[in-house]
């Protein structure tokens, strides 16, 4: 009998999440509320302390406000990885800027200062690290870049919970705003969900306003106040990217696993690295020593010399019942980004390369010793010449 199908990812929702959730329900208290609160208070704990978190239901949101709020506009530029997801710079488009697209570095598959600021200009605003597969960028060495030319920098972190740079969290740095994901695939979830944190209040206060129709205080905030419940201001047209309490309940659990979650995934791609040390791949880049990387995705690369292409890889391991996936088709190679920003595939041949060669293998908490061990038969058994 053929092994069950083993899905590219699955989340881990336990007990505590679903008891959460139905007492949420019977509380009455569904929308933006005290367990939304408790979620951000926590998850700012979580960074270390002395951050703003501002909860919202997605990180496609949560880069759309916090760009907004440091005032990206038309006429602006926004220095933004061509090997990220397409909402990364989507967020760009919604404020009518313009994205500038870079390549990315041919080891770790982040932006390299040197790129950045090669891709600067008098109209750039911002620029949008993304933290690949849970591998940090050096945020210090970008910013020493960007500071002195006014440039603001907005980290796309949808894969980097927990991760650390020179020691420090991701999330917890000086960043103008730092925006993480609970998309069901994410490091953990919310069903859909995302946090912007920032140190920088007015940031802060601007992401509160917009994420809730530009009102100037939140629906709990108003029916808790000493003023009449029904009265509030509306200070700008803002948006509808409140995160639900249904939603906080589930995060609130999941958070307090990150950790384990992280070290769990961590062990995976430790398995995988020894497994295919021989193999003719090229394996995903380490964290510095000292810091953590937090594993979100397994990007393999085929070297020339295998003997299986991508495509077949992945044709092959379907087959043996094992899902994939690739991270990411560059922004460059997409029909809209292509004709919008005027590009040709060979533009960015470090992103064109990467994407050809790679693939991303099952790494996730809810494998079983089994499952890894399935998944590297089956890879090595395909890429051994
Ligand atoms: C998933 C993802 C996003 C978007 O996250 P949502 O919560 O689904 O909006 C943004 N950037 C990157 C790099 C992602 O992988």
């Amino acid at each position: 009998m053929a092994a069950p199908f083993l899905p590219f990812a699955l989340p881990e929702i336990g007990d505590e999440e679903i008891a959460e959730v139905v007492d949420c329900l019977r509380s009455g208290w569904l929308t933006t509320g005290p367990r939304t609160r408790q979620f951000e208070t926590e998850f700012g704990g979580f960074l270390g302390g002395g951050v703003e978190a501002i909860a919202v239901n997605s990180a496609t949101s949560g880069l759309h406000l916090a760009l907004e709020a440091i005032g990206v506009g038309p006429g602006d530029e926004v220095v933004v990885p061509t090997y990220t997801f397409t909402a990364t710079a989507e967020v760009v488009r919604h404020l009518g800027a313009r994205p500038v697209l870079v390549d990315v570095d041919p080891e770790t598959l982040n932006v390299t200062p040197g790129a950045v600021e090669a891709a600067l200009s008098p109209r750039t605003r911002a620029v949008i690290p993304v933290h690949f597969a849970g591998l940090a960028c050096d945020i210090a060495a970008l910013r020493r870049v960007t500071e002195p030319r006014g440039v603001r920098v907005v980290e796309d972190a949808a894969h980097a919970l927990p991760s650390t740079t020179n020691g420090e969290m991701v999330g917890s740095l000086a960043s103008a705003a730092t925006v993480f994901s609970f998309y069901a695939t994410k490091p953990i979830t919310t069903g859909e969900g995302g946090m912007v944190v920032t140190r920088d209040q007015d940031v802060a206060a601007r992401c509160r306003v917009m994420r809730l129709h530009g009102i100037s205080r939140d629906v709990f905030e108003r029916y808790r106040a000493e003023r009449p419940a029904w009265q509030y201001d509306v200070v700008a047209p803002g948006y509808k990217y409140n995160m639900p309490d249904l939603a906080a309940a589930i995060g609130i659990h999941q958070l307090r696993k990150a950790r384990a979650y992280r070290q769990r995934r961590e062990q995976i791609a430790l398995a995988y690295d020894t497994a295919f040390a021989g193999l003719p791949v090229q394996l995903p880049a380490r964290a510095p020593a000292g810091d953590d990387h937090a594993w979100h995705l397994y990007v393999l690369r085929l070297a020339p010399a295998a003997p299986v292409g991508r495509d077949e890889l992945i044709a092959r391991l379907a087959e043996r019942g094992i899902g994939t996936s690739v991270h990411f088709i560059p922004l460059h190679l997409f029909e809209y980004w292509r004709s919008a920003l005027g590009h040709a595939p060979g533009d960015f041949p470090v992103a064109l390369a990467a994407y050809q060669a790679a693939v991303s293998l099952p790494i996730y908490t809810r494998m079983t010793g089994g499952d890894v061990e399935r998944v590297i038969e089956a890879v090595r058994e395909l890429l051994a010449s």
